[in-house]
C-alpha cells in the first residue's frame, strides 16, 4: 500500500476500491469476450474483425493491469478468484454462442458502451477526490470510446457489402 495514496483519498477510499474491482471483473470478462470471440468468428470481412478482435482484447488486459495497480496502491486487495469476475461486473459477459461477424460485433458494441458508462460514473465520483483515479479512468474511458467506434465502423462496413453485389 502506498500510505500517503491511501491517506490522500480518505474516508473515500473503500468506496474508490469497490470501483475499481467492479471495474477489473468487467475488463476480465470483457478481454475473454474478445479473445474467444476472435477464434471462433465467421463470415465475410472475417479477417479484419479478428484482428481487431485481438488487438481489443490486448487493451481490456491492459485495463486490467492499470486498476489493480492502482487497487494495490490503495491498499485494497484485487479479485483474487474468476468467481468474483461474475459477481461483482455490471456489464456481464455475452457468449459468442452465435460466431457470425455481424453478431460478435454487436456483442461486443453492446459491452464497450456498458464499460463507456462505467468509467463515466468513476470519473465522476473522483473528479474532485481522487486524481489519480480520475486520470486511469478517463485514460480506459477514451480507449472503450475508440474501441466502440471502432466496431460500430466494421459494422457499418459490413453492412455496406450488400451493396456490392449489384
Ligand atoms: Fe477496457
Ligand atoms: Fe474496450
Ligand atoms: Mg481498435
Amino acid at each position: 500500500m502506498g500510505t500517503k495514496a491511501r491517506e490522500l483519498v480518505g474516508e473515500h477510499a473503500e468506496k474508490i476500491l469497490e470501483l475499481l474491482n467492479r471495474a477489473l471483473a468487467d475488463e476480465w470478462l470483457a478481454y475473454y469476450q474478445y479473445w474467444i470471440g476472435s477464434k471462433v468468428i465467421k463470415g465475410p470481412m472475417k479477417g479484419a474483425v479478428e484482428a481487431e478482435l485481438v488487438q481489443h482484447a490486448g487493451d481490456e488486459l491492459r485495463h486490467a493491469e492499470m486498476l489493480v495497480r492502482r487497487i494495490l496502491e490503495l491498499g485494497g486487495t484485487p479479485i483474487l478468484t474468476p468467481k468474483k469476475w461474475f459477481e461483482l461486473s455490471g456489464c456481464g459477459y455475452e457468449a459468442p454462442e452465435n460466431p457470425f461477424v455481424k453478431n460478435i460485433l454487436k456483442q461486443n458494441i453492446k459491452g464497450e458502451q456498458c464499460a463507456i458508462e462505467v468509467y463515466n460514473r468513476i470519473i465522476q465520483y473522483t473528479k474532485d477526490i481522487d486524481p489519480v483515479t480520475y486520470n486511469i479512468a478517463l485514460q480506459i474511458m477514451t480507449d472503450e470510446m475508440e474501441h466502440e467506434e471502432d466496431l460500430q465502423s466494421l459494422l457499418e462496413d459490413l453492412e455496406n457489402l450488400k451493396f456490392l453485389g449489384n
